[in-house]
């Protein structure tokens, strides 16, 4: 009787579960979810992955209401939504407003009072915005793209709706925040979302046609040239962080031009890097 408080679920446990049931409600794919126990816990009282899957916030209410019955639940886990389609469901970002902010590696672009009509991208990669957003008839859109190694796109924002690529090795939402890992503990990219007007790319790899960006909890770093950005604040211009091909007339912040693409140290870079993190602040005031 001493034991009888359901201990929680452990880690390695729900990202198998997640993997197997494509990181989204087995029944609609939403990428909101909960881990749900088909076989109950008061009579088996394990966790065993095979015998949790997942189901959205609407899914598990009328499960647990009798509505949804356990048969088509246990169906669904054998098929799930998301692995047929092989993109997660689209989810509806509650964006809106006019004063926006992109944090990016702790370097924060942002525009005030974005007029109606027009937009503001703070990251762009040769001429395609990364993160953009615009205000059409009184409404904030948020778009977003972010690619793998083989430009493939792995996420996607398409006017506030988020839609991710379900062939990836871990993704994972919780609270505001997502994370898209390429391995145990290799962050592809982790985003932070704060409606209604604010994005953070906390960490990752921001990739296309062979441009990379490191992004740190307080630096961007470009391993193409061994370019290290830390602490940017930009308002008010309509593109804010531009690398690689230029944008023609854009007004951007920053602009870097004439990347060398797949061929350069990436050793060296790295080895720069971690010298620039190691280095002290001029002003830290230690001797
Ligand atoms: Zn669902």
């Amino acid at each position: 009787m001493a034991n009888e408080q359901r201990p929680p679920i452990p880690a390695d446990i729900k990202r198998e579960v997640r993997q197997r049931c494509a990181f989204g409600c087995v029944i609609c794919g939403l990428p909101l979810y909960e881990y749900e126990h088909m076989l109950e816990w008061a009579e088996v009282r394990r966790h065993v992955a095979d015998e949790i899957t997942l189901l959205c916030d609407r899914h598990h209410t009328e499960k647990t209401k009798g509505l949804l019955p356990k048969e088509m639940v246990a169906q669904a886990n054998d098929e799930p939504y998301n692995s047929r389609v092989g993109v997660s469901q689209n989810y509806l970002l509650h964006y809106a407003g006019t004063n926006v902010h992109l944090t990016l590696g702790g370097s924060v672009f942002k525009y005030e009072n974005l007029p109606e009509g027009s937009g503001f991208a703070p990251l762009v990669v040769d001429g395609l915005p990364i993160v953009a957003f615009d205000v059409q008839q009184g409404k904030l859109f948020l778009n977003f793209i972010a690619f793998d190694e083989f430009n493939k796109p792995i996420i996607q924002i398409i006017e506030n709706e988020l839609v991710y690529d379900t062939r990836q090795w871990d993704i994972e939402w919780v609270g505001q925040t997502l994370t898209i890992k390429e391995g145990k503990s290799e962050i592809l990219l982790q985003l932070v979302f704060q409606p209604p007007t604010d994005i953070t790319i906390s960490k990752g790899r921001i990739l296309r046609n062979g441009i990379e960006l490191l992004i740190g909890s307080k630096y961007i770093f470009n391993t193409n040239q061994a370019n290290f950005f830390g602490s940017i604040t930009t308002v008010n211009f309509p593109v804010g962080f531009s690398i690689g091909y230029p944008m023609p007339n854009c007004g951007a912040a920053i602009v870097i031009a004439g990347i060398s693409r797949y061929q350069f140290d990436r050793t060296k870079a790295m080895k720069f890097l971690e010298q620039c993190l190691s280095e002290k602040l001029p002003d830290s005031g230690t001797a």
